[in-house]
């Protein structure tokens, strides 16, 4: 009897033929025995995350596969970034993301990563606590040149445009809100009050001063976007009376973990990037599927790879994420595993599309059906036929027979 659940989700897996693969995939043209395999002993079949026609943002299209629908549950990535970074939100809070840049004198951006600043908690250290017309920010360091912000006080809204114009060599945006409401237009007053008086102690800031002897940009503003405001969301396990837990590489997935109450698993190799040690990171899922209920397990290359039009890169990193796939195949037997993506980044577009990607579901008593292998050609075929992100939560509970009965 199946009691347990292992979701993988490999960010933007799912792909479009490519002329140089041979008309297919990247998925389709790597060698995936492993994954094969594992598609062999399951039901398979493909899914539209929010729906047919639909681009997947990787925050959005998360919480989806967890069952929680943005229309209900969110307000804007800000909220989910800082709760990987460890804030706890309160009612009427508004979240940010930001990141450390480097403007010129007359405010123009030279560079959107101060080039890359690998440590920020200095600099958030001497923006964190500040008062603003009654509201205060907190400010604490994200991963490289990334920062949350919360803005803590009344009156506050998240309509506000982002400060962050996306670009070097033009000026900074000056904030402003995206509706007449009291609210915004206090909340976008009191966020540039704050962004020019922390553009002051940044400039002055020893930490650039020393940046600037070293020839390097100076972290010398801090760049937000993404506003959310607070939602009472109910935990996964209070949804579905699974203990959980995440692993991950990237900020946004440790937050989307944090964000639904799953307790966060810290590997030390998982980098987030093409050098993550993928190995690694499923060890700590078959140690943990020992604890936990439910394991979220989050690799997220692919999809960097797709956005760099990198093909060949894509279909290596697939090569690797099969290598440690072997270690999938000696899951538990009370253990249901489920993998999949949380949209598709086709190499030719650069950017995520609404394409449908594979899924799967191996666990024993579950349905087989006649895919050999784990791929968009492959799957299509499948058992499942067509499901969207918003039935894979409840297709589990399905197997698990949890789900309740509708009716007598
Ligand atoms: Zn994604």
């Amino acid at each position: 009897m199946l009691k347990k659940i292992v979701i993988l989700v490999c960010d933007g897996l799912g792909d479009r033929p490519i002329k140089n693969l041979g008309a297919l995939t990247p998925l389709e043209a790597a060698k995936t025995p492993n994954l094969d395999a594992l598609a062999k002993e399951a039901e398979c079949g493909m899914m539209y995350t929010l729906g047919r026609c639909q681009v997947p943002g990787s925050d959005v299209a998360h919480l989806a596969i967890m069952g929680y629908s943005q229309h209900e549950y969110y307000s804007g990535r800000g909220t989910i970034e800082v709760a990987g970074i460890g804030i706890n939100l309160r009612p009427g809070d508004v979240a940010l993301r930001g990141n450390f840049g480097t403007v010129d004198d007359n405010q123009l951006i030279i560079d959107r990563r101060a080039g890359r600043i690998r440590v920020v908690e200095q600099l958030t250290q001497s923006l964190d606590g500040l008062e603003i017309d009654g509201v205060k920010f907190v400010v604490k360091p994200g991963t490289g040149h990334r920062a949350g912000i919360v803005m803590r006080g009344e009156g506050l809204s998240n309509a506000i445009i982002d400060a962050d114009p996306h670009k070097p060599g033009i000026p900074i945006r000056n904030v402003t809100p995206t509706n007449n409401s009291p609210k915004a237009q206090r909340t976008a007053q009191v966020l540039n009050k704050f962004l020019e008086k922390s553009h002051e102690i940044l400039k002055k800031h020893p930490l650039n001063e020393i940046r600037k002897k070293e020839g390097k940009y100076p972290a010398n503003y801090l760049l937000v976007r993404g506003a959310g405001f607070y939602k009472k969301v109910p935990s996964f396990e209070e949804r579905y009376n699974l203990s959980s837990c995440c692993i991950a590489g990237g900020g946004l997935y440790k937050g989307v973990g944090s964000f639904l109450g799953m307790k966060v698993i810290k590997v030390p190799e998982a980098t987030g990037l093409p050098d993550t040690n993928i190995k690694a990171k499923f060890q700590s899922v078959l140690t943990c599927i020992d604890k936990y209920d439910f394991v979220f397990v989050h690799v997220k290359a692919a999809d960097s790879l797709g956005e760099d039009g990198n093909f060949e890169g894509k279909k290596n990193f697939i090569e690797k994420l099969d290598s440690a796939s072997k270690l999938l195949l000696n899951l538990p037997d009370d253990v249901l595993l489920i993998i999949t993506a949380d949209h598709s980044t086709p190499c030719e577009l650069k950017s995520h599309s609404a394409d449908a990607v594979p899924i799967l579901y191996r666990g024993n008593g579950v349905r087989t059906d006649d895919v050999m292998a784990f791929n968009e050609r492959a799957c299509k075929k499948g058992g499942l036929g067509i499901i969207e992100g918003k039935h894979v939560i409840p297709h589990a509970q399905n197997l698990l027979g949890t789900l309740k009965l509708v009716g007598a």
